[in-house]
């Protein structure tokens, strides 16, 4: 019996080598090859000369009206220049470097020539000359690699198709295809390969992408509803918690409030929780995790808060030891600096649960660290972490509730995508009293000129960042870079302020001095490389300049300039950049346009498209098919509605309607899915 799970290999034709080259692009079963759609499609439909635009690829049909000329240039270059002539229009068609098409081409012979129209000049720069065969027809274009050829593949496909086109059934319910005039799979599948027309291949399309949509949302949605009851459930006492809420040193936002609620509810319930806290820069992620910690820690349990890097998880354990002044709590801080001795003691303390609190970087996840009874685990700017690393997080207790926090607003399309399996809490609102940062671009050039402004934060007594990126491929040539940016701010304001540097190659003894320095204000200005992206707080800091702004994704931008504007003051933040093309310059003036980072991280994927924004690996954003998250998000909403409604109904399993969706889906959950 043909299966659709049959390997590649089960088809004639395809041995070894071809399985190999087949895997390379994810193509194991006869199921994975069916779904390998072109991304795009030749057009040899005949098409009339006056519906055809400047530049258009197109086939013409017509006769031969020249005797075809070769002429040769250079060395072993030459042109063949023939007139064709198409409903009474002469039109002059050119094949580069393809000599002997000539003999193809004789004078009064009707001929279908492929190739790219040029309006103004009447003239076609032929690209192939067509066969009947391929007369009205689309051709499909497929990714391939360096092992398969176009032809072998689309033969391969074609051949499966045949083969195995009765096994092919619908995963979506019927009820479903119908409301959404969604096509029967095989005729998708069909029609995704060999269409028939422009419009086949576009009807076939849109079935192709709710299809994929559908499926992955079920995919979410029923790992969600799965996770029930297997998480520690953290007994509280509420009141004490309250009383904590009261002797905070400021009130809370009602946007913190409300999360801080949706965090506590989780965690007295025996669900286990996985959640994402979403809350622009300077919005108080710290003080919900505070309260999430404090809950945890008064139910017995211990909680781990881990960060990107040491001098925020340094920042943060201060802070936490600052909150926690009148409780008996133990606190650790554990990074990859931390001594050899001190480790040596900390890590039976944390095992034997003496320590309730350990506070880190990566070095929380290690082998080595046990805990005792961990009930809940923090991450920090969550989105600089791999998906692995969550997940060894995650793992280090059983049950452990999970808190990822960012501070890198995700537009509402990847959140759907990327984080649908996590339940998503927002900070939409910003401690009272806070100034909208003004922002201005610059070019380099003008940079002189901001001088005395600067100058003018100074003499308030204020204090200035000075961030350059990463810009060339060597560490050494950007350290020269920092460098003389540095020099110059010592040239300009050295017999009045103190200017400090700040590079990734300093130990951490070196970077906690300057840092030191900066917080008790015995440095003015700042200037450093990207290590101070995250996290530190400084609330004299006024301006944030950065350089080679168009180097930064917008919502490193934006978090950069959030560590300004932290006080009551006005604060500034320009960028210096000199950006090489339209969009960069775009991205400068969102920056300067916006300070909502929803906006600007929407608009970013919009002028960038998503891989850029996340960065594919560490977004752990899966990569559709056919379907585009940014384009087709109406049509991804509507799955995600679907999948909830049908999810929700405990019994949807069984249903026979859903039986082979069920299969599908908890088959395919079956194999890794973070
Ligand atoms: P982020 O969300 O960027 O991590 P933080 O938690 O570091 O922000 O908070 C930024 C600053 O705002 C801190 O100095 C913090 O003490 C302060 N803060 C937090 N919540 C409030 C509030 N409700 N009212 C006033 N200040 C607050
Ligand atoms: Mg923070």
């Amino acid at each position: 019996m043909n299966s659709l799970d049959d390997s590649v290999s089960a088809l004639k034709g395809v041995g070894l080598k071809k399985q190999e080259a087949l895997s390379e692009l994810q193509i194991n079963n006869i199921f994975d090859l069916l779904l390998y759609y072109p991304f795009r499609y030749e057009d040899f439909q005949v098409k009339n000369i006056d519906d055809i635009s400047d530049q258009e690829k197109v086939t013409l049909k017509g006769t031969i009206a020249s005797e075809p000329t070769v002429v040769h240039y250079g060395r072993r270059r030459n042109i063949l220049n023939v007139r064709l002539l198409v409903n009474n229009i002469v039109i002059k068609v050119t094949f580069f470097n393809q000599p002997w098409l000539k003999k193809q081409l004789p004078v009064g012979e009707d001929v279908l020539i492929y190739g790219r129209f040029d309006k103004n000049r009447s003239s076609l720069s032929g690209i192939k000359i067509l066969t009947s065969i391929n007369n009205n027809k689309m051709s499909s274009i497929y990714k391939v690699n360096k092992h398969i050829r176009q032809t072998t593949l689309k033969d391969i496909i074609k051949n499966a198709y045949e083969n195995y086109q009765k096994c092919i059934q619908d995963i979506l319910p019927t009820s479903l295809r119908k409301k959404y005039k969604i096509e029967k799979l095989a005729k998708v599948i069909h029609d995704m390969h060999f269409p028939g027309s422009k419009r086949d291949a576009m009807l076939a399309r849109r079935s192709a992408k709710f299809n994929e949509f559908f499926i992955f949302q079920m995919r979410l949605q029923s790992l969600k509803s799965n996770k029930t009851n297997n998480g520690i459930a953290l007994k509280y006492n509420s009141n004490i918690i309250n009383s904590f809420i009261k002797q905070l040193p400021f009130n809370l936002t009602d946007a913190q409030k409300k999360v801080i609620d949706e965090i506590l509810y989780d965690l007295q319930s025996s669900r286990q929780m996985n959640r994402l806290l979403q809350g622009d820069v300077g919005s108080g992620k710290t003080v919900v995790a505070v309260l999430a910690i404090y809950a945890c820690i008064q139910s017995g349990y211990q909680a781990a808060l881990m960060a990107p890097t040491e001098i925020l998880a340094e920042q943060h354990a201060n802070s936490l030891a600052n909150f926690f002044k009148n409780d008996n709590i133990n606190i650790a801080l554990l990074t990859g600096d931390t001594k050899l001795s001190a480790r040596k003691e900390l890590l039976p303390r944390i095992e034997n649960g003496e320590i309730n609190l350990i506070i880190g970087t990566h070095a929380l996840i290690q082998d080595a660290v046990n805990y005792d009874k961990l009930g809940l685990a923090i991450i920090d700017e969550q989105h600089r972490f791999g998906v692995n690393q969550r997940k060894k997080l995650r793992e280090k207790g059983i049950g452990t509730n999970i808190l990822a926090m960012t501070a890198t607003p995700i537009p509402r399309t990847l959140a759907i995508t990327s984080y649908g399996e996590m339940d998503v809490s927002i900070i939409d609102q910003l401690p009272s009293g806070r100034q909208p940062i003004k922002t201005a671009w610059i070019r380099e050039s003008q940079f002189k000129s901001s001088l005395p402004f600067i100058k003018n934060r100074l003499n308030k007594g204020e204090q200035i960042y000075v961030v350059t990126p990463l810009v060339e491929e060597s560490e050494a040539v950007d350290m020269k870079n920092a460098v003389n940016i540095y020099e110059s701010f010592q040239k300009s304001f050295e017999n009045y302020y103190n200017v400090g540097l700040l590079h990734g190659k300093m130990n951490d003894d070196e970077k906690n001095k300057i840092m030191n320095d900066f917080k008790e204000n015995r440095l003015q200005i700042l200037v450093s490389t990207t290590v101070i992206e995250v996290g530190v707080d400084v609330s004299n800091a006024t301006m944030m300049i950065v350089f080679n702004a168009d180097h930064f994704g917008l919502s490193q931008l934006h978090q950069l300039r959030g560590r300004v504007g932290r006080g009551g003051q006005q604060s500034y933040c320009l960028l210096i950049a000199d950006p090489k093309t339209e969009v960069g310059a775009k991205r400068m003036d969102v920056m300067v346009n916006s300070n909502d980072g929803f906006v600007i991280s929407q608009k970013d994927l919009e002028l960038r498209g998503p891989g850029d924004v996340m960065g594919k690996s560490q977004s752990g954003l899966p990569e559709f098919n056919v379907g585009d998250p940014v384009a087709d998000l109406t049509m991804l909403n509507i799955a995600q509605q679907e999948a909830i409604l049908i999810v929700s109904k405990k019994s949807w399993q069984s249903n026979p309607e859903n039986k082979l969706l069920a299969n599908y889906i908890n088959h395919a959950n079956e194999k890794i899915f973070d």
